[in-house]
Parts: C-alpha cells; structure tokens; sequence
C-alpha cells in the first residue's frame, strides 16, 4: 500500500527525520493561508501517488501567498501526467505547501526489500534528484549499498560508511548517517516494502532535510498497523483491484486481453506463463482463492468482464477443496447476470467434476472444454487465429 508524501512525512518527523516546516490544503484558499503563516517564498506540491511530479509539472516554487493560491487552484482538480501515471494522468485532491529550502546538494536515500540478500538493503547515492532512475541504470557504481541485518538494523558504522562514500564533510556525514539509521528504523518497524527520500538535502547552514518522502507498506503486514491502513487512499488504487479486495479476491490487472480466473497463486502462475506460451496475454491475475463460495466465483467474474480489455476468458480451475460443481453454478450466474458474450475456455478438474461439467452443459451457454493445460493453450491460439477473439 502506498501513501501520500505529506502523509511520509509525518511518519519521517516521527521517527526523527527532519522534514521542512508546512501544511497540506484542499482548497486555494487553504493554500494561501499556509502560505501566508509561513511566510517566504513557498512550494506547491501535488499530492498523487505516482512518481514524477517534478517532471510533470507537479512540484513548482513560487515567491508567497497570492501565486501559492494561483498555482493550487491550476493543480487542485486536474489530472496530473509524470512519467509514472497512466496517459490519462492521477487527479490531484491536495496540495503540500512547504517553506522552499535553498539546497546546497541533493543526495538519494532509498531502502528495498532485497530478495537475493533476504534482507532490507539501504541505498544512498550523491546524485540524487529527478534523474536518479537515469543515474542507476548508466552508472550504477554511482549508487553504494549496505545490507542491514534484520535484527540489528542499519549499525552506526555503516552510515558512516555510507556518508563518508557521498563525500560528506563531517558534521554533515554524522546527519545523513542518522537519517539513514532512523530510516531503516523506520522502514522495520512500519513493514515497509520500499521508503525513498529522493531528494535528501543538505541545507545551507548544514542541515540535512527529507524534501520528498515516498513509503510503501507490505500488505500483508497491514493488519498489525492500524494507523497505517487509515492512511489509504482509494482513488489512489485501480478501480476493480479495490473492489476485488472487498471480496477476499487477489486481482491484479495486466495488461493483455486474456481475463483468468483461476484458484491458488501458483496455478495462477502457471496460467499466466501457459497463456504467454499460447501467444495470447494474460489481461489480470485472478486467484479466487482454495475455499471460494459461489458468490465470490460470481464476484470474480463481474471484476473479470468490467476490464474493457477483456477479448476472451480462461477458467483454470482445479478442485481440491473447492467443489467444481459451486464454481459452475457462480461461473452460470456471472454470464446470466452480466450478459457476458465472450468466448470463455474452460479447464475444470477434481472434486464433484462430472456435477460440474453437467451444470455448465445443461446452462445451454457456450463454454469451450478444454481437457488439460496444453488443450486449454491450443484453444487459446486457436481463437486468435480463428478471429473469435476481437
Ligand atoms: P517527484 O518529482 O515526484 O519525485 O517530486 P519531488 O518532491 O522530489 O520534487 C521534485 C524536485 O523539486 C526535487 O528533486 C527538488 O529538486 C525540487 N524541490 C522540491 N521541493 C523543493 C524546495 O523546497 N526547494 C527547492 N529549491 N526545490 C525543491
Ligand atoms: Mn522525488
């Protein structure tokens, strides 16, 4: 789950990360009013999930109150394009209006779960800004590293370490290695996936400042942190993926035109990668789950046809504790209930299979059997090729 900069930023104060002094509004008038309290000249700051802003427009420096006001009333309501949205952008609800800092340099800090280390591994690089995506993919000896063992954190000679690599005098090495540390504090204690501060600043006068802040939650750790789950942010997130999660369903959207359904991760998996090998691609990830009731098979399946890009369907189900014959009844009522007229493929082995074959036989709809995997990626080809898939 991702979160709004402001809302980082609190999390950042918390843990004892210096942020700039300011306030988030939702209205221009709001944003003069913070601008106004304090005083100087200001940034106006789209709040939107993605990435970006800076690029797109989204992040502008401006001289006080009136041009604040001026600048969020251009902001507030628009969709904002950065290299990161979707084309038809994210609309923007808040602006963050922070005091502008007069920057000497701007670092990266950044930390990932790293699957190969097993473990969370800091990041921190000299060439920090908009073009850190451009720094690490030309020259990655930009970027030094350190992996943080999971029980000790970040150790005080690791950020020295890590601030003495970015060339930083000593009373700024000692700041941006306890940033660094309360970070990784931070990022284990919240179940972070990922926590960027890009830029990190150091301010003239030798202070060092969080100027942007971006965290993201791991889900299934959501549970045991209430405060941050009230952070959500719905319009933030894909339309369906949030309807998805209101029925215990794990749908994620992709981008090609083959809808499945299927239950259990791994098959779904496998799915996917069966759908590729039949030339065809997979429009979503779609795991109903071992235990799925008909009315969650009937729920899948509406989320399945409202994707527009949905050109033909593939039921991959195999019934261990789920009985077939529940899932034939929902997977009837879906096509009854939304009018569905889309070839529809379907493999379904295991429990009570002859009950559920008969249920889908005797809807009088036109399902296409398919005997196994490879029956079902040959019926897959076979549409594209045949035209039945628009
Ligand atoms: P992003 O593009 O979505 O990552 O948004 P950022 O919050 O990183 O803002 C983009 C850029 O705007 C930063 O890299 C900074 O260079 C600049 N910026 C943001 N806030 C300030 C500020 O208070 N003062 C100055 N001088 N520049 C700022
Ligand atoms: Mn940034």
């Amino acid at each position: 789950m991702k979160i709004h900069e402001y809302q980082a930023k609190m999390i950042l104060k918390e843990f004892g990360i210096p942020v700039p002094k300011g306030g988030v509004a939702e209205t221009p008038e709001k944003a003069r009013s913070i601008a106004k309290e304090l005083g100087g000249p200001v940034v106006v700051k789209a709040q939107i999930h993605a990435g970006g802003r800076g690029k797109g427009g989204g992040v502008k420096v401006v001289k006080g109150p009136a041009e604040a006001e001026k600048v969020a009333r251009a902001l507030l309501g628009s969709q904002l394009v950065t290299p990161q949205t979707r084309p038809e952008g994210q609309r923007v609800k808040q602006v963050l209006i922070e005091e502008a800092v007069e920057t000497d340099r701007e670092l990266y800090l950044g930390i990932v779960l790293d699957r190969a280390q097993a473990a969370p591994v800091v990041m921190a690089s000299r060439a920090g800004g908009m073009e850190i995506e451009e720094v690490a993919a030309t020259s990655p000896d930009q970027i030094l590293t350190e992996v943080v063992n999971p029980a000790l954190g970040l150790m005080a000679y690791q950020g020295r370490r890590l601030a003495f690599g970015l060339d930083l005098e000593k009373e700024l090495a000692q700041g941006v290695a306890g940033v660094a540390q309360n970070f990784c504090r931070l990022f284990t204690a919240r179940d972070c996936t990922l926590a960027e501060i890009n830029p990190l600043v150091l301010v003239r006068g030798g202070q060092v400042l969080a100027l942007d802040a971006k965290l993201d939650f791991d889900d299934n750790a959501l549970f045991r942190h209430e405060e941050v789950r009230a952070l959500r942010d719905l319009d933030e997130e894909a339309p369906l993926e949030v309807e998805a999660s209101k029925h215990n369903l794990n749908y994620i959207k992709l981008e090609g035109d083959v809808g499945c359904m299927v239950n259990g991760a791994g098959l779904a998996m496998a799915t996917m990668d069966l759908i590729q090998l039949a030339g065809a691609a997979p429009a979503n990830f779609l795991d109903v789950g071992g235990g799925a009731t008909e009315e969650m098979v009937e729920h899948a399946f509406r989320i399945l046809v409202s994707d527009e890009d949905v050109r033909a369907i593939f039921i991959n189900i195999f019934g261990g504790i789920m009985q077939t014959d529940r899932l034939a009844r929902g997977l009837v009522r879906g096509i009854q209930t939304t009018g569905l007229n889309l070839p529809i493929v379907v493999r379904m082995v295991g429990t009570n299979e002859k009950e559920g074959w008969r249920i889908l036989k005797e809807s009088g709809l036109n399902f296409i059997q398919a005997a196994d995997m490879k029956d079902a990626a040959q019926k897959i080809s076979g549409l594209r090729q045949s035209g039945e898939m628009r």
